[in-house]
């Protein structure tokens, strides 16, 4: 259940949004829906699947996060310049729902340990907390990667939990009569959850650390043309990147796999060590 909460004063300028959160949603125990609203984003767009975005968190004690929008189009590089414990903490999340009238979007928050900066923030976050969004203009846009050739005879998904919220919103965009075959592995049994899909899916929920040994003993249905799609944990996304490729002879042009994040890695530390800027 998400509430609506009050128009953020913040002038919309760009792709920039900021919103404000009601209280959140426990979906299980590692796993929380956070509800944002605010004018701001009727200027928000997406065509959903695993459309992502970012969120500008304030650090704890601060009343809003902190981006120097006031320099105009230099405010990546102010924002880069600040201290790291003055500038907001920058991290990337899926969309899981957008609505209209009034506009609101939901964010999923896995809850983990170690906590970072996010996980603790939405652990936390209470009615008139302030964030800054930097999501789509337009519907059709390069953050959503699912993207299935027309061809395509079988969808093949693998996530994790933090992949949860959009190989989800991946499922429900899925029409009838779409062949699907999904895994998705949790930490924690009280987060399986019922999906919603018209499409003929097979989906197997794994625990933690098991998806390797499951989705290797596992036979894909016969296709001759599938799509995969595998986020999550780097490691694990490359290992089965790997497996889909080398020992399934699936084309590697119809696997995407993106790394969601890395054990033992800040989201910070991943993005400089594979050259991701904004
Ligand atoms: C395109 C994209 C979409 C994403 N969508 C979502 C989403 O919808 N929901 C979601 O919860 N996450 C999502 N993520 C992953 C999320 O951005 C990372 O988990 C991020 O590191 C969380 O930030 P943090 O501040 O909580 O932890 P950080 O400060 O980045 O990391 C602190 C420590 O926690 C560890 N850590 C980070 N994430 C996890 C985890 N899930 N489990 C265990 N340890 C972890 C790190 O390795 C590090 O040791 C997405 C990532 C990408 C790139």
């Amino acid at each position: 259940m998400c509430r609506c909460w009050r128009t953020s004063p913040r002038p919309w300028r760009r792709r920039r949004r900021s919103a404000e959160p009601p209280s959140p949603t426990l979906l299980g125990s590692s796993l929380v829906r956070v509800g944002f609203g605010g004018e701001d984003l009727r200027f928000l767009f997406s065509d959903g699947r695993d459309q992502s975005l970012s969120l500008f968190l304030p650090h704890p004690g601060q009343d809003a996060p902190v981006v120097p929008f006031e320099r105009g189009d230099g405010w990546w590089q102010g924002w880069r310049e600040l201290p790291d414990d003055v500038r907001a903490v920058m991290r990337s999340y899926t969309l899981r729902a957008l609505r209209r009238d009034p506009d609101e979007i939901d964010i999923d928050f896995v809850l983990h340990t170690p906590a970072g900066p996010a996980s603790a923030w939405a652990a936390r976050a209470e009615p008139g907390d302030r964030v800054v969004l930097l999501g789509p203009a337009i519907a059709d846009n390069r953050a959503i990667r699912f993207r299935p050739p027309r061809d395509t005879d079988l969808v093949v998904l693998w996530g994790d939990e933090t992949a949860l919220p959009a190989l989800s919103s991946i499922l429900e965009s899925l029409p009838s009569g779409q062949r699907v075959r999904a895994w998705i592995e949790v930490r924690d049994t009280g987060t399986v959850q019922d999906l919603v899909t018209l499409a003929d899916a097979e989906i197997t929920w794994i625990g933690a650390g098991h998806s390797p040994a499951v989705v290797r003993a596992a036979q894909l249905p016969p296709a001759a043309r599938p799509y995969v799609w595998i986020a999550g944990e780097s490691g694990s996304v490359k290992a089965l990147r790997r497996h889909f490729v080398q020992e399934c002879g699936i084309d590697r042009r119809r696997v995407t796999f993106v790394g969601y994040w890395r054990e033992g890695l800040t989201e910070e530390q991943l993005r400089e060590r594979e050259g991701v800027s904004e």
